[in-house]
């Protein structure tokens, strides 16, 4: 579009700041609105996929991140009893070149607020944006009856609790799952795990005990890990009355080696609790209202693609702004780019996520005898691994990127970047 737009950005995420830094760069006139009163990032680590990965490419923030995660080569998984192999996803069996990135939730929030304040983006905190008004503008309504406008677009990026959405309507709200789990973001210790891997055991699909190196929060700070424990929120207050003794012992009985992280937990105050739902708005957007992110499609962290969908969120709305001569057009394009991508990856997280956490008996069991030979015979390694990248469908094409490839720490190789 050749007009600069005055666009609201609801939620100062993952999705939101890359939509900014997008939106900015691309001459519109860009106001965040963050209910915290610090923009802050909550909870404890992630994957940043070759998806995720490439946007950050595209927003010229690779370098930054790439010194601050920890490189992902490969998920391991192992049955807690038996210690035999149920699960080894290689992002190299696709493609050579590929791997993950793992992040604490600080360095990411970091490298894109700070490109956000260096480009000056405007971002009021402590606001807490409840609907809007569309017309021929848009006014957004905040918590305490404040009126923000007019804007040409707002962009919903506010999280899976997001209210604005209820402003289209039919939007629906993300239904609970089961399972959750316990998150601690604790010091790395290398000499019984690999740096360059996610390590879980499993009891059943009831358990499932993780490691991920997540590098460091901030340049300069210690290399950290978040391990995580699975369990069932309404069982929290259960393990929380046994006593911490009594679930790190659990934990150690499983999993002796745990043991190098459990010592670092003095207290439940360590472990946020983290619950999961599942929603997938049909359509998106509304009149003058893109969603994106969470806000648009939320589901349990089982294949690590949230943050990273939200990405190719802020990159293909950005594009289709680029590409169209009106906001119409412009949701309409933006819906079409990611309506595929996220159907297909909301639908294979809902799959496989009670494989891993359901009370189920019969899923883990096929899990640990059928799919762990399964996933060894060609060319199910590759699915899993394009799976985990994220590219199971291109998710690339329609919002005109390419994926970057890069050695890492090195430079990516611009020839491959396009923008
Ligand atoms: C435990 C856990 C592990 C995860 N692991 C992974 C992983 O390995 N890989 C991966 O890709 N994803 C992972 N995810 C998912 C990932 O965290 C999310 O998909 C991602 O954070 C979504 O980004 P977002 O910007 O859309 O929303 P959010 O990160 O939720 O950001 C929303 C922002 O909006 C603000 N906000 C909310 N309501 C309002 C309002 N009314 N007004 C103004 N501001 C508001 C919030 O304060 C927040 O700053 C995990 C999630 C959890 C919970």
């Amino acid at each position: 579009m050749g007009i600069s737009l005055d666009i609201a950005i609801a939620g100062a995420g993952p999705a939101g700041l890359a939509t900014a830094l997008y939106l900015k760069r691309a001459g519109h006139r860009v106001t965040m609105f963050e209910r915290f009163e610090e923009p802050k990032p909550v909870g404890s680590g992630l994957i940043l996929q070759p998806t995720g990965l490439t946007v950050l490419a595209d927003l010229g923030l690779l370098d930054d991140i790439l010194a601050l995660g920890s490189r992902i080569d490969r998920l391991h998984g192992a049955d807690a009893s038996t210690g035999r192999t149920v699960l080894d996803v290689r992002y190299d069996a696709q493609s050579s070149h590929r791997f993950g990135l793992a992040v604490h939730r600080n360095a990411l929030f970091g490298v894109l607020f700070h490109a956000a304040q260096r480009e000056a983006i405007s971002i009021e905190t402590g606001v807490e944006i409840e609907t809007l008004e569309a017309g021929e503008k848009a006014t957004l309504i905040c918590g305490n009856g404040r009126r923000v406008g007019p804007f040409d677009l707002v962009v919903d990026a506010s999280g899976s609790r997001s209210k604005l959405r209820q402003s289209l309507g039919n939007a629906g709200a993300p239904r609970p799952l089961a399972y959750g789990a316990f998150w601690a973001s604790l010091g790395w210790r290398d000499d019984r795990f690999d740096e360059h891997a996610l390590t879980q055991r499993y009891d059943k699909a009831s358990v499932m005990i993780g490691v991920l190196p997540i590098g460091r929060p901030e340049p300069g700070a210690e290399k950290m890990a978040a391990f995580f424990w699975s369990l069932k929120p309404e069982d929290a207050d259960q393990v929380r009355t046994a006593g911490l003794d009594a679930w790190k012992q659990r934990v150690v009985r499983l999993w002796p080696e745990a043991e190098a992280f459990t010592s670092q937990i003095d207290s439940f105050d360590q472990l946020s609790l983290a619950r999961y739902g599942h929603h997938t708005m049909k359509r998106p957007a509304g009149r003058r209202l893109a969603v994106i992110g969470d806000a648009a499609h939320s589901t349990s962290p089982q294949l690590g693609q949230g943050a990273n969908m939200a990405l190719l969120d802020a990159a293909a709305l950005s594009h289709a702004l680029s590409r169209t001569n009106s906001i119409e057009a412009a949701l309409e394009a933006y819906v079409q780019a990611r309506r595929w991508h996220v159907r297909v990856f909301q639908a294979l997280s809902l799959a496989f996520t009670p494989f891993y956490q359901s009370d189920s008996v019969a899923l883990p069991f096929i899990r640990d005898r059928l799919v762990a030979t399964v996933a060894k015979i060609p060319p199910a390694p590759q699915f899993l691994a394009s799976m985990v990248a994220g590219t199971v469908i291109d998710p690339f094409r329609r919002i005109g990127l390419r994926e970057a490839r890069w050695d890492f720490g090195q430079n990516p190789d611009d020839d491959t970047n396009a923008a």
